[in-house]
């Protein structure tokens, strides 16, 4: 019963260390979020004791009645949110989610088609030695050099050459929305399953402000903890008549015992997400974005050699090009963690930099469309973004900014008393 900082000062610290960056700093990676106080409240409660192996009503251990209403309400919310026909909300991450979806569809060896990695696809969606690269053939699809927009005549061109198994189509790094329809169609012509990985874009289709993969899709996995803004963990969606086969490739496939205490933050996380607050914080995400990439594309900074990948954004994030820039990737992504702004660096399609340096940023608006930014802020953030990335002005005068806007919306203040 001893509390934390008193039990164990170190980890306390860092804890509270974390609390303190996360509400003094502009978080703009792309994937990350802050999930609302009654999900951290979930996901620390005691439902981390209990092993719960099996589905709701069928466990292998006793004393489940409570966690299976947990996960009954969970299931019963995302099939609901997004219409689907049957959920499983027991993989304990994205990528588990697509490993388990594959593991129930695919044999190994059978072919898949998915974005390449070094064009904005995901690791699981095949890259070399992953899981996806290692146990299935993969062949990687691409975007366009002359637009950067997924290539859909090369994706039915290498459809029909391999006759793929299954057809990925979801990506991490992609500032346009994905024509799911063209996806089903050429899935059909040769006899693949439709695999939609909607987990950057899972938020903004549960707030009806982007296409649904749900009716085109044999399966759509997610995160919940990017836009969706709950716990860390993944959700797998599919037909009815696929359930039984993902169900058992979840558990026992997969994984053993599943994350209750995630679980009862994931239904939390689908109950805010079916509310009128959180179709609003997508519309300001959604804005935010088209906000940064009109500051982005504005002359001054075209001449300093930095550009907008796909001339703007559809959805919450944008693809800085720093490709005629004096920084790369790396050193913008410190400039601007410098003046308390965080980004990840990102390799831009057809990248002459090695990943680890990059000439690219991801940037994305919605850690800050959770914390209350409008408009004016959106507009004050990508004015100090696009000053970084010129470097004309001192970091201290762009500090002083960022940490205005930090303190004008207060996260978490209800854990400020936490011990140091
Ligand atoms: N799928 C996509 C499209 C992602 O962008 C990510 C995470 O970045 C994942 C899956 C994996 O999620 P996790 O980090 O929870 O394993």
């Amino acid at each position: 019963s001893r509390p934390l900082g008193d039990l164990d000062p170190d980890v306390a610290a860092a804890v509270h260390a974390e609390l303190r960056r996360q509400q003094s700093t502009l978080e703009m990676i792309a994937s990350e979020n802050f999930a609302p106080a009654a999900v951290l409240e979930a996901q620390g409660s005691v439902l981390t004791n209990k092993y719960a192996e099996g589905y709701p009503g069928r466990r292998y251990y006793g004393g489940c009645e409570h966690v299976d209403v947990v996960e009954q309400l969970a299931i019963d919310r995302v099939k609901e949110l997004f219409g689907a026909e049957a959920a499983n909300v027991q993989p304990h991450s994205g990528a588990q989610a697509n490993a388990a979806a594959m593991f129930a569809l695919l044999k190994p060896g059978d072919t898949i088609l998915g974005l390449d990695l070094a064009h904005g696809g995901h690791l699981t969606h095949g890259m070399r030695i992953n899981y996806s690269g290692k146990l299935y053939n993969v062949v990687p699809y691409h975007v366009r050099e002359s637009d950067l927009r997924v290539d859909m005549d090369e994706v039915e061109q290498l459809a029909l050459a391999h006759r793929p198994k299954m057809i990925v189509a979801g990506w991490s790094a992609y500032p346009r929305r994905l024509d799911f329809a063209a996806f089903r169609r050429i899935a059909d012509a040769v006899g693949a399953y439709l695999m939609v990985d909607m987990a950057h874009f899972a938020g903004l289709v549960a707030a009806g402000l982007h296409p649904s993969p749900v009716p085109y899709a044999d399966v759509v996995t997610t995160t919940t903890h990017k836009t969706l803004g709950g716990p860390r963990g993944g959700v797998i969606l599919s037909r009815a008549d696929l359930a039984k086969k993902i169900n058992s490739a979840v558990f026992p496939g997969q994984q053993g015992g599943p994350l209750q205490h995630v679980i009862a933050a994931k239904a939390v996380a689908f109950k805010v997400a079916a509310g009128e607050e959180f179709k609003d914080r997508q519309r300001r995400t959604l804005k935010g974005a088209k906000i940064l990439a009109g500051r982005l594309l504005a002359d001054d900074v075209a001449e300093a050699g930095i550009t907008v990948l796909t001339g703007g954004t559809e959805v919450h994030l944008i693809l800085v090009d720093l490709r005629g820039s004096a920084l790369d990737g790396q050193q913008a992504e410190d400039r601007l963690h410098r003046i308390g702004i965080t980004v990840n660096r990102n390799a831009v399609p057809f990248d002459p930099r090695p990943p680890m340096v990059s000439s690219g940023l991801r940037i994305g608006t919605p850690a800050l469309a959770t914390r209350g930014f409008g408009d004016a802020e959106f507009r004050e953030v990508a004015d100090i973004v696009a000053e970084a990335l010129k470097g004309e002005r001192p970091d201290d005068e762009l500090r002083a900014r960022v940490e205005r806007l930090a303190a004008d919306f207060p996260l978490y203040p209800h854990l400020n008393g936490a011990p140091a």
